[in-house]
């Protein structure tokens, strides 16, 4: 990466970011949240009308485009299949509570308010322009580059299942709808329900968590108990009737990251177990939840593992209810190349036994890219020449578009590491917020990238 080049980026980005500010505030304005299906839009009208209109913009910089039936898009360098691509999202999170109309773009600071600037609009908006920046300079392309426009990300990434089905994959993709510098490993995705065989004795009903990959902040159950019960720190009781009702109130988190987080389950399950509220195998059963609640490295359950490649193996209980009768469980685990999903599913049978029965609800085992791999050499080079910092890839235990693909790593553009101002909110969440000299510097490193990535052999 010679001067020369540097500064050339430099000054195409700062001659263009007045229109890529103005092109992400178009795409802001569609709230383009998945939907019910309607003929020739699979994912409802929001997340057409953003594909149309992201494609519209990338007509407009003089790209070659590609509506594949609405489910992904995708505009183009160069001719061919063969290609490197960078892979973002137009479909956006649900915007509730917001004080501010969250589909008009601000300005404030020297930031970009919005929902979608930084997950996942914005970014799709710097990846056109670094394709713009490959078209204007007339770079001689070994390779077509193409900037897919995902529009199902948030939901179910249909829209990758359907392209990786009707399209070869690219020779190597990256994808910035993460953290910088550049993630280059996801741990495997474990999801299962535990289902009591028993009836109900004691329980009435229990109740907790919204989602598998989410530790729930409160819990509740309704016990038939004769006689008194305390209250604890995290735990209160009332009278109903024939039923005291119990809440339990902790701290809500990802399934990801566990150790922020406090799971209501557990101080339920506890709570119940320490004063001795049930008989026989629901006591069982219970104490068959307390193993799995009491470590989120999974240590009650004999199911800890590590490797050198990612962070320890976590498991967690997200859901539990009542479904049919009997007391369920959901159970989503984080996990290392030491583990698999059956190991874990068969932990989870030896920790109830004939109490339970276990059913896998989703597996997608661990993705790694080795660290020696030119291309990821290529673009952590890009960053730090840009950033001037000596950063490493990292690995997570979520799961983004990168694992879909044979080649493929996350690569930016947020930085959760550097000190922002309070007014700019997160990602998903209310005032949804980036940085706007961060996104310039992102924009001067994935054209970097890409002009490396050229020179690479695949
Ligand atoms: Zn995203």
């Amino acid at each position: 990466m010679d001067n020369k080049t540097m500064n050339d980026v430099k000054s195409f980005v700062s001659e263009n970011w007045e229109n890529v500010i103005r092109d992400i505030g178009r795409l802001v304005a569609i709230d383009s949240v998945r939907g019910q299906a309607q003929p020739g839009m699979p994912f409802g009208p929001g997340p057409a009308k953003a594909l149309a209109l992201g494609l519209e913009i990338a007509g407009e910089l003089g790209l070659d485009t590609v509506n594949c039936e609405n489910m992904i898009g995708y505009a183009q360098v160069g001719q061919g299949e063969d290609c490197l691509a960078t892979i973002t999202h137009l479909d956006v999170v649900p915007s509730a509570g917001w004080k501010e109309d969250p589909f008009t773009l601000r300005r404030k600071e020297g930031y970009i308010i919005g929902r979608g600037v930084l997950d996942d609009k914005g970014p799709s908006v710097l990846c056109l322009y670094a394709l713009k920046y490959l078209k204007d300079r007339g770079v001689e392309l070994r390779y077509p580059v193409r900037a897919l426009l995902g529009a199902d990300e948030e939901s179910k990434m249909q829209d990758l299942e359907y392209y990786l089905d009707n399209y070869p994959a690219p020779l190597f993709c990256f994808s910035p709808d993460a953290n910088f510098p550049l993630c280059n490993g996801e741990k495997g995705i474990f999801h299962a329900r535990v289902i009591s065989t028993l009836p109900l004795d004691k329980v009435a009903d229990i109740r907790g968590g919204v989602a598998p990959n989410v530790i729930p902040g409160s819990a509740e159950a309704w016990l038939r108990h004769e006689g008194e019960l305390e209250p604890t720190e995290t735990v209160s009781v009332q009278k109903e009737g024939e039923l005291w009702h119990l809440t339990a109130k902790g701290v809500g988190g990802h399934a990801c990251h566990p150790e922020e987080a406090n799971n209501a389950i557990a101080l339920l399950v506890n709570y119940i177990l320490d004063k001795d509220l049930l008989r026989g195998e629901e006591k069982d059963f219970f104490l068959g939840l307390q193993r799995l609640h009491c470590d989120y490295y999974g240590k009650g359950i004999g199911a800890q593992a590590k490797d050198d490649m990612f962070e320890p193996l976590t498991i967690i209980g997200g859901e539990i209810g009542i479904e049919d009768g009997h007391i369920f469980q959901s159970v989503d685990s984080r996990y290392p190349t030491t583990s698999s999903g059956d190991k874990l599913k068969a932990l989870l049978e030896q920790n109830w036994g004939a109490l339970a029965r276990v059913v896998k609800t989703g597996d997608s085992v661990p993705f790694y890219m080795s660290l020696d791999n030119p291309a990821i050499q290529v673009c952590i080079q890009a960053y730090n020449a840009v950033t001037g910092e000596n950063a490493k890839p990292y690995t997570i235990g979520g799961g983004t578009y990168a694992r879909h693909f044979p080649n493929a790593v996350s690569f930016g553009p947020e930085h959760p590491e550097r000190p922002a101002p309070a007014f700019a909110g997160p990602i998903h969440g209310v005032d949804e917020a980036a940085c706007e000299d961060w996104m310039k510097e992102a924009l001067e490193i994935y054209i970097l990238a890409l002009l490396e990535l050229e020179k690479l052999d695949y």
